[in-house]
Parts: C-alpha cells; structure tokens; sequence
C-alpha cells in the first residue's frame, strides 16, 4: 500500500518505519527541513533504541522515503496518516492547529478519494467533526478513520511491531478493509484489530493513559503512606497484586508521571467530563496525587538538609523515563527547577537526553561526561529515571565522591539494606531496610 506519514516524531516516524519494513511503500512528511534531511541520510532525529537499524532496511529496500513536499504526498498516496503533535494548548483543551493545517491542505490538494488516518491524540468527537469538515470543504470524497497509538517511548519498534491490539474507529467497510490489509502484518501473533466506531476510539485512547495515570497515583499515594507508616510499599505491592484480579504491571512508585501524553490526555478527559456534565472525579484525583508526588523527593531533601540553599545536588537522569531522549514534562526538569529556585546548584547527568534537557529547561544547569562525574564534590545524589546504567555504581567511588554519603532515589532502584549497610543515608519512596532480622522470636515481640 501507499501511505503518507504526515508528521514524523515519535509516533510518526516509528509508524512509518514499522509500516514501510511491513513492506508497505510510505513517505514520511515533516514540515521540518532540517529533521527531512537528516533522515534521508539515515539518521534519526530522535532517541529510540532500534529505530534506526529497522529505518536502514526500509530505505534499502526502497520502501521508505522523505519529504516536506506536503502538497504532492497528498496528490500521490490515498491512505494519509496525520501523526503530528496535539500539545496541551493554553486553556488545556488539545491544541489541534498543526492537525487543522494539514486538514486544510489535504482539502486544497485532494484530487482522489482519499482515506485520512488520525494517529495523533485527539478528543473524542474529532473524527465526526472532522468528517462534516471535509465533506463541506473538500470536492472529492475523504473517509476520516481513527488509529489511536498506544507505543510506549523507549519500546515503541517492539510496540509497534508487535501490538496488544490494533485500535481502529472507521465507518465504511471499504475503510476496515483498508485498514485489515494494512495491519495485517503486526497481527500475526494473534492480538487483535478491534474495529468501533470513530467515538469509541478515541475515547479507548484516552481511557488507557487515563488509568494508566490513576495506577501510578494510586500506587504513589500508598507509598507516601508507607513511608509515614513505617510499612515497605513492595512487600504491600508483592501482596495485593498477587490476586490474579490486580495486574502487577506498570505499578510502581516513583516521583510521578511525566512524558508528552499521560499529563495532557488527563487533561483532556477531565475537561471532556466537565463539558458533558460528568466529572471525571477518579482522573482528577490521579492528576492531583500527581501534583504532589512531583514534589516528594523536594520534600525529603528539604526535611534532610532544612535549606537547599549553597547546596550542590548530582542528578541522575533527565527523560521522563529510561531509554528515550523526550523530556516533555520531565519530573527531573520540574526538580531541577525547583532546587535552583531553592538556592542550589545542579549538576546532573542522562545517557541521552542532555541535549534535548538544555533546550527545554526555564534554567541554567551543569551537566557532566558521565554518572559518576556529576558526583564529585555534591551534597547529595538524586536519581529521578532509572536508567539500568545508574543500578550498579562503584558505590566506594559514590561515597568518596559525595560530600556526606547521602542518596535520594526517586525511583527506587537501589536496596535499601543495602545501602544502609555500605553506610549511604538513603532515601527511596515508601521503602524501608528490612531483613530476617525484622521477624522477630515470639519472646521478643
Ligand atoms: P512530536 O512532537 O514528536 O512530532 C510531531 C511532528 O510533526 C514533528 O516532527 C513536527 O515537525 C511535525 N509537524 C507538525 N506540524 C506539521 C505539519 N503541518 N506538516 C508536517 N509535519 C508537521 O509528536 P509525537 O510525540 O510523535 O506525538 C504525535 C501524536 O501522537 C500526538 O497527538 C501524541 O499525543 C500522540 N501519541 C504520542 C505518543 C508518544 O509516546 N509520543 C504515543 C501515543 C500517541
């Protein structure tokens, strides 16, 4: 099949990719000359592990091409996937300007039937709006299909490889077969293509970020409470998902959620909810917790230090989570910016994602060559994304290297009887130092 790829970032060019290594033909359209030209060399504007060696083949084989010629990809392809972004805009509704402009350009340049793909995020009711849009502005017939993506950063080739499900909401039969011959390669291990209507796409899309969100709130809020209790948050987790009914998966503590999506498809549900009259009570819970979790590491150190002022803090990553360079509302941007605001100095460190940090960040920080450099002379080490490269430290080096051995790990990656034992301060959510010890002789309870 031929496709056009409009927009090429995280989702659009994985989407691309994967579809021109299926053996489809896709030209991959991004209005950003600069990232055009870099990917026509083979290079991938952004960090995905895999990205580029699947990228290689598909150019090879000559099934893979780049352009920022909108006008004639719309001439040429009927299939037009639109995977341009859809940020939060300044009222918290999804901004749909970049996804409207290239509406408009497809209704100027349409010269066939056209099948338009909604790949981006967007709120429930788009594709209906969209359809009486183009059948009012455009002289040829256009169906508008929706394909929410569900890849994960960091694991998007296998994600989008191999999918739990395919999600599409379409209204013709021509469009599911469309649709059935396109996928059909990423199915093959059984998982299926559920086929709805374009509504319950949409808001299938919104509903899994959404408890995905609360999941991790729910979790994060039970850790603070171990953490005042004196309970440890993976005994208690080991134990309530233990029943089939609780699945374990994406259910652990951290220093909330971050990332280009979770934060803004909250948003969008809880204001959807609102203008039909049906909060969305739970979601807006979650995005509360999350609020305050952002802020729990800040308030250990503050309780350890009393001032952060003078001080000279080492962080430990800067993407939102492990192995992508995204760092759209990073936690470790919000920390950094609150711990200079406080009065201390950063020097921090991410495999990846330093480059992309700088750019984003509203202030000025250091950074170092590696983990281990950031370290020298700090007041304390802060790990805020688990990057598997920060698991093992040479903890001698950590403790000469520190001012005073003390370790907050927003992330819990470290044991906390261990670190105890190599004589570290530590400091993880809701975790406690426990051992057989802890399990006393009935005459000494
Ligand atoms: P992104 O910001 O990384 O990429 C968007 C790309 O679109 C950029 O390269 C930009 O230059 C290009 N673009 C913007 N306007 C254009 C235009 N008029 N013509 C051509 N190109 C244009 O965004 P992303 O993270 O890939 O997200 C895209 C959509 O997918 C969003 O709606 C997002 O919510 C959704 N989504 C993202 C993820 C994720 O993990 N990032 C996962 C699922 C869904």
């Amino acid at each position: 099949m031929n496709i056009s790829m409009v927009g090429t970032g995280y989702v659009g060019l994985v989407a691309g990719v994967c579809f021109a290594d299926a053996g489809h033909y896709v030209e991959c359209v991004d209005k950003d000359k600069s990232k055009v030209d870099l990917m026509r060399e083979g290079k991938s504007p952004i960090y995905e592990p895999g990205l580029e060696e699947v990228m290689h083949q598909a150019l090879k084989r000559r099934r893979l091409t780049f352009t920022t010629d909108l006008s004639e990809s719309i001439r040429k392809n009927a299939l037009i996937f639109i995977a341009v972004g859809t940020p939060e805009g300044a009222n918290g509704d999804p901004d749909l300007s970049a996804l409207m402009s290239v509406v408009d350009e497809i209704c100027k340049h349409a010269t066939a039937k056209k099948y338009v793909v909604l790949k981006s995020t967007v709120p429930i009711g788009t594709a209906r709006n969209l359809q009486e849009y183009f059948n009012k502005k455009c002289s040829v017939a256009v169906e508008v299909i929706n394909n929410p993506e569900f890849l994960k950063e960091g694991a998007a080739i296998e994600d989008f490889l191999r999918p739990d499900r395919v999600v599409i909401g379409c209204v013709s039969n021509e469009a599911r077969a469309v649709m059935e011959e396109l996928y059909e390669p990423f199915v093959k291990n059984g998982h299926p293509i559920l086929f709805m209507d374009n509504m319950s796409a949409e808001m299938t899309k919104y509903a899994a970020n959404s408890f995905l969100s609360v999941k991790i709130s729910f979790i994060n809020e039970l850790a603070r409470l171990a953490d005042e209790i004196g309970a440890d948050i993976n005994q208690v987790r080991r134990g309530f998902t233990s029943d089939r009914r609780i699945n374990p998966a994406f259910f652990y503590p951290g220093v909330g959620y971050g990332g280009s999506c979770f934060p803004k498809d909250v948003e969008a549900l809880i204001k959807t909810g609102t203008k039909y009259g049906v909060p969305m009570k739970i979601v807006q819970a979650a995005d509360d917790v999350n609020d305050e979790q952002k802020l729990v590491l800040y308030h250990k150190l503050k309780k350890h230090f009393g001032s952060l002022s003078g001080l000279t803090l080492a962080v430990w990553g800067l993407s939102f989570k492990p192995r992508t360079d995204d760092v759209r509302e990073a936690p470790a941007l919000f920390l950094i910016e609150k711990f200079i605001t406080e009065g201390a100095k950063v020097k921090a460190f991410d495999p990846v994602a330093i480059e992309t940090a700088k750019k984003a960040s509203t202030v000025p920080f250091e950074t170092g060559p590696d983990a281990m450099s950031v370290t020298r002379g700090a007041d304390a080490l802060v790990v805020v994304t688990e990057w598997n490269e920060f698991r093992n430290p040479d903890f001698d080096e950590l403790k000469k290297n520190l001012k005073s051995p003390v370790v907050f790990d927003g992330r819990n990656v470290f044991d906390p009887l261990k670190m105890k034992k190599l004589g570290f301060q530590y400091y993880s959510i809701g975790r406690q130092a426990l051992n057989d010890a802890n399990f006393k002789t009935v005459e000494n309870i």
